[in-house]
């Protein structure tokens, strides 16, 4: 048992979380989850965030300022925001492809679309008015919002990562160029404390299968509460729509990322599963790119063997900018809500769907349920009802988690293929085969 991988022991923990989840809720027992399991899962999170501030810190320190070149940097940052917004725009047309094919909104009856309207209606508009707080900030916004007034502030909250990215590496051009005699003992302790960290990494991981089964169990109790089959009436009725998601997430997964990794980097898919898996697990449980950071960090560096250097600059900024995964479910949600309202969308409606959803993707937090805050204004934009994700509140938490994986690795293929167009050769290329 104690030699079982650390990605079987998660599979195991989640198996083991769904069958008590389901079993508590038929018991009438959420409560008890929600108190006596749920906390190990918050805990495990809180874990997992107390160590991606520090981490992506000090290791992007370390791994700048062991660079000698430091054009080398703003080229890797050039090239990783390019391939990004590549993929999230392949993301989103694909989503766009499958829900014009599939109509999942078509069949929607009336009745059943004023249901979800007034079921839903406190959430959805809840979900708005967190939507026009973001509206209304200045176009420059995301500029101001990159600089940190305080390092304090910045590292104080999770959803300030690239204010952290913009000091360490600040920090990481000066301590370049001061002479090596006053520098060489900070690098020696960024050093030193990289090791720590991910150390830190290692011992959070193992208590990552309890972690991983309070969180599945809590979230189908809560998902479900104490009437399971009233939630499974919620999702068949959105179960088409839900297959819609899911299947332009699976392309993603097994058709796109294989094929760049494979023709741009000439690397092989099943090495790459193997690899990033545990960061992909993560992120399914924790329905949060940022709560998955520390273990893709790891999972890229130790498993996919990209450089320090890479793996500390691209994947922070990808857990907060790229978002293949919500930006495709963006793209699918919108038009269903447009199909199940009865309208027709002109080709410029949905290319203006495709821009205005990578927009948001790359707006929206790490963190769940961010994606569908930032689907309102996507809504918007388009002109059509924002109320509408009244429709689509019910199976979100559970799509979230699909979007996650995603999300993660699509972060950890660009991390490849930057590594790679800078010079590097990731450890697993298919060299020797
Ligand atoms: N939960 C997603 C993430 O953290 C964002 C979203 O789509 O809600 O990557």
């Amino acid at each position: 048992m104690k030699k079982l991988a650390l990605h079987w022991k998660i599979i195991i923990g989640m198996v083991l979380g769904l069958f008590l989840g389901l079993s508590l809720s038929y018991a009438g027992l959420a409560q008890f989850s929600s108190d006596w399991i749920k906390p190990f899962g918050t805990i495990f999170i809180r874990l997992l965030k107390l160590i991606a501030v520090p981490l992506v810190l000090i290791s992007l320190v370390n791994g700048v300022s062991s660079m000698t070149d430091l054009s080398k940097l703003s080229k890797m940052g050039g090239r990783a925001v390019g391939i990004y917004l590549t993929t999230t725009i392949i993301a989103v047309s694909i989503g766009l492809v499958l829900v014009n094919l599939f109509q999942p909104g078509a069949g929607f009856s009336n009745e059943l679309r004023e249901t979800f309207l007034t079921k839903f209606a406190d959430t959805a508009s809840s979900k708005t008015q967190m939507a026009l707080a973001v509206q209304q900030r200045s176009p420059l916004q995301p500029l101001l919002d990159m600089v940190p007034g305080n390092i304090f502030n910045a590292m104080s909250s999770n959803s300030n990562m690239l204010q952290v990215i913009f000091f360490a590496i600040l920090f990481s051009i000066a301590l370049v160029a001061i002479p090596s005699e006053h520098g060489k003992a900070v690098k020696n302790l960024f050093n030193s404390l990289d090791k720590v960290i991910l150390k830190m990494v290692d011992l959070i991981m193992l208590f990552a299968p309890y972690g991983v089964f309070a969180l599945i169990t809590s979230l189908i109790t809560d998902f479900t509460g104490d009437d399971p089959s009233k939630a499974s009436q919620l999702l068949i009725a959105l179960g088409f729509y839900s297959l819609v998601v899911v299947m332009g997430l699976t392309i993603m997964i097994t058709v796109v990322y294989p094929t760049i990794l494979k023709v741009f980097a000439k690397v092989n898919f099943s090495t790459f599963i193997r690899g990033i898996f545990p960061a992909q697990m993560m992120a399914f449980s924790t329905s949060s790119s940022a709560a998955a950071l520390p273990v893709t960090m790891k999972q890229v560096e130790e498993e996919l063997g990209v450089s320090e250097e890479t793996t500390s600059f691209v994947l922070p900024l990808g857990a907060t900018i790229n978002m293949d995964g919500t930006c495709l479910y963006q793209g699918v949600a919108a038009v269903f809500i447009a199909q199940v309202f009865g309208i027709d969308l002109t080709l410029g409606e949905q290319l203006s769907i495709v821009i205005t959803a990578t927009l948001a993707s790359i707006g929206a937090a790490a963190v769940p349920g961010a994606g569908i805050i930032m689907l309102i204004i996507v809504l918007e934009q388009v002109g059509l009802p924002s109320e509408g994700i009244a429709l689509i509140l019910a199976p979100d938490r559970i799509l979230d988690m699909f979007r996650t994986v995603v999300n993660v690795t699509g972060d950890a293929s660009v991390a490849i293929l930057v590594d790679r167009s800078v010079g590097n050769k990731p450890k697993i290329e298919e060299t020797a085969e």
